[in-house]
């Protein structure tokens, strides 16, 4: 153990892990530090918060090595070692699309029975579509699993740039289902603080758009609830995707209070599905890359 408990909000900590946006391939980078691998007992596949996921979501085998691919059926695809980090690519799965057969409804012609304009349910392609949750919950799920055995490093690396926040995910079905939080570390929230009053940080906006429709290649048309916001000189970010009010924002009260100057703890409100949290990942991924470009301190 470290000789005293360091605090993300308050200590500036050597990177561990970080995610990153790969626009070509519609997808998050999560690197990890070699020294938090070499550290890090692998979790057993016996872990309970493996077998629950199994039985659950009926995922196959759970690969717990960092030297290959990793995740629920090694859904996150390793790409090998980079300046000390080990680099994954995780895709986000379009959960939301037409098949090839004629939709139901309109029995392929594209119109409606009933008036003279396009069928509701296909919008006129007369293509049936569909609904793939267990992909987006596999992915959810790999993260959720690291994010926990990630989220207390046991020593810290040698990385030249600190640690930037920590993200943690639950992947479960109904009410509440996508919640994830996490912390803004204290250069981060420092920047965050640079910025602008009511500053809205463009790459995170534009990288959940590319998330979010090409998840949802049906339902795309919402893409306009997906922005985000500096919420006073503080440096408090709030973050919204399509929802009923589903977003990230800083977490008050009890022992969570925030106070000017130091990182800060945020939260979610009503993230029921993991296309909205893995949205909201991607944004936090795009929020790294900004971010690393303008913070140096160490
Ligand atoms: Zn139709």
């Amino acid at each position: 153990m470290m000789e005293h408990i360091r605090m993300l909000t308050r200590d500036i900590i050597p990177c561990w892990y970080e995610l990153s946006w790969a626009a070509e391939h519609k997808g998050v980078i999560l690197r990890v530090h070699k020294d938090f691998i070499r550290d890090t007992p692998p979790l057993s596949d016996e872990a309970p918060i493996i077998k629950s996921y199994q039985k659950q979501f009926k995922f196959g085998t759970f690969n717990a090595g960092f030297d290959r691919d990793f995740g629920f059926d090694g859904a996150f695809l390793h790409l090998g070692e980079k300046d000390g980090f080990v680099e994954f690519f995780v895709k986000l799965p379009a959960f939301h699309y037409f098949i090839d057969k004629p939709c139901e409804r309109c029995e392929g012609t594209g119109k409606d029975k009933f008036d003279d304009g396009e069928c509701l349910k296909c919008g006129g392609n007369g293509l049936e579509h569909r609904y793939e949750w267990q992909e987006l919950r596999k992915v959810s799920a790999c993260f959720s699993v690291f994010l926990m055995l990630a989220h207390y490093p046991e020593v810290e690396t040698t990385a030249q740039f600190p640690q930037l926040m920590t993200v943690r995910t639950i992947t479960d079905s109904g009410m509440h289902g996508g919640s994830l939080d996490g912390e803004y570390s204290l250069p981060l929230a420092r920047w965050l603080a640079s910025l602008p009053e009511n500053y809205e940080i463009p790459e995170m906006t534009m990288v959940m758009r590319q998330a979010w429709e090409h998840m949802n290649k049906l339902s795309n048309m919402d893409a306009y609830q997906i922005w985000n916001s500096i919420a006073s000189e503080h440096g408090w970010l709030n973050v919204n995707v399509p929802g009923d009010a589903c977003g990230l924002h800083p977490a008050h009260g009890g022992e969570y209070d925030m106070e000017d100057g130091w990182g800060y703890k945020f939260g979610c409100h009503n993230v029921d599905r993991p296309d909205q949290q893995l949205c909201l990942l991607a944004g936090l991924a795009a929020l790294h890359d900004r971010a690393r470009k303008e913070i140096n301190e160490l």
